[in-house]
């Protein structure tokens, strides 16, 4: 913001001065007051892009005569801003810069400025400033020393800023290959292009992390990438050249424009054409709708790309279950077996941070993944906490981030990943201890998921032993719901629907289907689906036909119409009669009213899916079928079970199978299945809306995702007169729970409750 007043004032003859301090930028300017009023019109009509002003506060004062305008230090000694900026996407500046071939920059991959660049992923401590960057191992030569003193260069205090003459350098190394080995700038460029085109498959470092990279238009490589990362079936994210491209293979809507040209260029999820212009392989979204897609952001990105390679897959660098891989050592280490050839620079990643993943559904945009390009930036909250302790809110198991709150402020990390492995423990152990320092936070609440047995769950319990801190364990699902709340500053009491995989629930069994009245002090849980006993734990996650197995037994299924279906057939006999003998005698389950449970089994019914091998397979193949035309919904029951509302999914699972047999087409099954649930649903909330005199639902939980269910829902409770509130600017999956854990632990501490 400095220089950027410093030119607005200058421009316009005003003297004074401009200054950090704790609370943000102060600047005093004298001169005529119609001066002074276009001054902080250009102000807020044009701040630099990556410029967040949340509010200008203006003082009279008595003018001191004083001439010129200058920069001065830091006012209260508050030398340091707590915010830490998101990467950004290379600017338009820089990139015509890096198209001009009688530019110093010509092709230089690390071109940036103020208003573009690295920020978070090389950040080792605050306040941010060249030295405690990884840019530290560059000393900038006179030219670039030269931009960064001149407050009216763009280049001005810009910490990453590099020439090919001072800065980082690209290496490309072919561990197979000696002979074609290591080379820089445009050349390993050059090479890079060469081999993707080859169909061979290389690693790239980029902002936040390696990518892996295949020619998203050679099956056989999109193929290889597969088989060679045990990855049978999850979609690979693309990067398309241009927007043109991605215009080629997916619609795309001026919102989706806005995003995938964003400063923060995630991938957006945008729906594949009907009629692409452009080939790429099927097996980049097998059997989804969907195809996520992002531009290139870092300049790097660029040299890939040219007119015989338009769309690469760029899926995330990391071994099975791991942390996305940041150096090259690490790389040709983990990702040996996978990379042909390894495109590296020397400029180092501190901070690893994954691609975000966004949508736009309605008009809204959801978040997928928050990282980079957004973390760790406050998420804001306006629901009542801005005087609480500071809170390290510890997330959940699976796609686990953290939450630090201090000051009113929610820093919530990146995405951390599945919290199952040593690798990814130490990852996250490393990024709190980074946000605890960085945002000056000694917690003195430590928030936690209600489940013993998670690693977020036992870090927690020994960090707040180790520092003295109290613990708070909020209810999985119950932090969702606080999350949407938080996020949208609501303080009374909602309904609260949470559709979900798995959670721990306040009795010990494994929750998924809720209708909560909660407000952030606590909950009641008012409904849930009935409960089905879950074959064999995680088995049954994995193989669908268990569950639907459960579901059919539940629903007083027959086993002539179990044995002609399809699901049942690739089964050896004598594991289907052990999973029945674990279901009739309840051994080796575990009860679930999981909603996700409910969009496996009905998958694995209509023979979609017969084996998850990613999150929410079965649900997202079953999503992409439905046959939206289709209005009829599969009947379901509800009862009122001692004032507890409990929604029997057996109607909707013997007419399944009954369809399923029949052969009626699976479009129109899928979608008579999505309807049932989005209408038992609705009654159940709307019921308990009226019943407790409330106006307000809020919709949480990994099945949300579903973008059918949640367009459907939405509309259907609107148009029932109620208000209906979703997540904003943190996942609706359990990449959200932390903020909801922060958000219920600040509250009780404040206001009381558990
Ligand atoms: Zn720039
Ligand atoms: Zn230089």
């Amino acid at each position: 913001m400095r220089p950027f007043i410093y030119r607005l004032a200058v421009a316009r003859g005003l003297a004074g001065t401009v200054a950090n301090s704790a609370r943000g930028v102060v600047a005093e300017v004298e001169g005529g007051a119609g001066t002074i009023d276009e001054f902080e019109r250009d102000l807020t009509l044009s701040p630099p892009p990556l410029a967040r002003i949340d509010s200008v506060t203006r003082e009279a004062a008595v003018p001191t005569g004083a001439r010129g305008f200058c920069i001065v230090p830091s006012l209260d000694g508050a030398a340091e801003s707590t915010l830490i900026c998101p990467d950004a996407a290379v600017c338009d500046d820089c990139l015509s810069e890096f198209l001009d071939p009688a530019d110093r920059r010509h092709l230089y991959p690390f071109i940036n400025c103020t208003n573009c660049g690295p920020r978070f992923s090389i950040i080792e401590g605050t306040p941010y400033d060249r030295p405690r960057t990884s840019m530290r191992a560059f000393t900038m030569c006179p030219v670039c020393r030269a931009e960064y003193d001149d407050p009216l260069d763009r280049r001005f205090h810009a910490q990453p800023n590099a020439c090919p003459v001072c800065g980082p350098r690209l290496e490309l190394v072919c561990p197979d290959d000696a002979g074609t080995a290591p080379g820089n700038g445009g050349d390993a460029a050059d090479r890079t292009r060469a081999l993707l085109k080859a169909g061979r498959i290389v690693a790239v470092k980029g902002l936040g992390g390696f990518h892996i990279a295949a020619d998203a238009a050679n099956d056989a490589a999109v193929r290889a990438l597969r088989e060679r990362k045990r990855r049978p079936a999850k979609p690979f994210a693309l990067m398309c050249r241009s927007l043109d491209v991605v215009r080629e293979i997916a619609d795309v809507s001026a919102e989706e424009e806005r995003l995938l040209k964003g400063a923060s260029a995630p991938v957006v999820l945008l729906k594949k054409r009907r009629d692409p212009v452009r080939a790429i392989s099927p097996d980049v979204a097998p059997r989804n709708a969907y195809l996520g897609v992002m531009l290139p952001h870092a300049p790097l990105h660029h040299l890939l790309f040219d007119d015989d390679l338009a769309v690469l897959v760029m899926t995330s660098g990391n071994a099975p279950g791991e942390p996305i891989v940041a150096e090259l050592g690490e790389a040709r280490e983990k990702l040996a077996g996978v990379a042909d050839a390894f495109l590296a620079h020397d400029r180092g990643i501190v901070n690893r941070n994954d691609d975000s993943v966004v949508c736009v559904e309605g008009g809204r945009t959801l978040m997928a993944r928050r990282s980079r390009g957004f973390a760790p930036y406050p998420v804001d909250l306006e629901c009542g906490v801005e005087g609480a302790p500071g809170v390290l809110a510890c997330g959940t198991e699976l796609k686990c981030t953290f939450t630090v709150l201090e000051a009113g402020r929610a820093y919530a990390s990146q995405h951390v990943g599945d919290m199952e492995n040593r690798a990814t423990l130490e990852f996250y152990e490393e990024a709190v201890e980074k946000f605890l320092a960085w945002f000056h936070a000694r917690p003195e609440v430590v928030a936690h998921d209600l489940h013993p047995d998670y690693l977020a769950t036992r870090f927690a319990k020994a960090f707040a032993a180790d520092r003295g801190a109290a613990l708070e364990g909020v209810q999985h699902h119950h932090a969702h719901i606080a999350s949407v709340m938080a996020e949208n500053g609501t303080t009374g009491s909602v309904v609260g629907l949470a559709l979900d995989g798995t959670g721990y629930g306040a009795d010990g069994s494994i929750w998924g289907c809720e209708f909560l009245v909660a407000d952030l002090a606590g909950f009641e849980r008012a409904g849930h689906l009935a409960n089905v006993p879950l074959p064999g734990g995680d088995a049954a996650v994995r193989r669908p036909y268990r569950v639907a197995l459960s579901h059919l037994y539940a629903a007083g299924g027959d086993p002539l119409v179990e044995e002609s279906l399809p699901l049942f057939r690739g089964v050896p006999p004598a594991e289907l009669d052990l999973v029945r003998q674990m279901i009739a005698k309840r051994v080796n389950c575990v009860d679930t009213s999981s909603a996700g449970r409910l969009f496996d089994a009905a998958s694995a019914l209509l023979g979609v899916c017969g084996e998850v091998t990613y999150d929410a397979q079965a649900a997202i193949e079953l999503e992409s079928l439905v046959d939206a035309g289709v209005s009829r919904a599969y009947p379901y029951g509800m009862r009122a079970d001692g004032g507890m509302l409990v929604v029997d999914p057996a109607p909707i699972v013997r007419a399944l199978a009954a369809d399923a047999v029949a052969g009626v087409p699976a479009g129109e099954c899928a979608a008579a299945f999505h309807n049932a649930v989005v209408s038992f649903s609705r009654e159940a909330a709307g019921r308990i809306a009226r019943e407790r005199g409330i106006g307000t639902v809020a919709l949480s939980g990994g099945v949300f995702q579903n973008r059918f269910l949640l367009r459907s829902l939405v509309r259907a409770l609107e148009s029932d007169g109620l208000r209906v509130l979703l997540n904003r600017e943190v996942p609706a999956n359990d990449g959200g729970v932390s903020l909801g854990q922060a958000a219920v632990a600040a509250w009780r501490r404040i206001h009381g409750g558990a």
